[in-house]
């Protein structure tokens, strides 16, 4: 429930209402590991508000980032995903299946840029996208592999 009060709190400050749509996102994503993308948080939501909006959802999603409380993952082209753990941390995804998981790896801050970039930019933050196929796909595409390698039996009867 911390961070369902922490939003209450960071919206009142910047003037912003705490409709009911609101503080169903909040609690959605209190202490959600899901990194969920707006399209599976308005589902989960139309249950309770059949008039809800696509819209709106992203509206709120919009603010939250604003006020600080999710991170925007950019790491399919098609859809963002939305995380309530805004510590530095990184992110893998399967190419395959899409099941995304948590690095916490953070030693990544003490990577050192180039000169020029640093001349250039004043660094505020960073993230870093791996890519690759999970257990389970690849194990999959074992299996696929298999059956076709196996010629069945008769196949070349006919
Ligand atoms: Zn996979
Ligand atoms: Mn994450």
């Amino acid at each position: 429930m911390d961070y369902s009060h922490n939003m209450i709190r960071k919206f009142r400050e910047r003037g912003l209402k705490i409709t009911p749509q609101r503080l169903a996102i909040f609690n959605l994503l209190d202490g959600n590991t899901g990194h969920p993308t707006a399209e599976e948080i308005y589902s989960g939501l139309k249950k309770d508000f059949p008039n809800l909006s696509f819209t709106t959802v992203y509206n709120i999603l919009k603010s939250i980032k604003e006020a600080g409380g999710i991170q925007e993952l950019l790491i399919e082209r098609e859809r963002a995903h939305y995380d309530p753990d805004v510590s530095l941390h990184h992110h893998i995804i399967c190419t395959r299946c899409g099941k995304l998981r948590d690095i916490f790896y953070t030693n990544t801050s003490e990577m050192r840029l180039p000169d020029d970039i640093l001349k250039e930019f004043s660094v505020t933050g960073h993230q870093i996208h791996f890519y690759g196929v999970c257990r389970a796909c690849s194990e999959n595409e074992e299996e696929e592999e298999g059956k076709t390698a196996v010629p069945r039996e008769g196949a070349n009867a006919n």
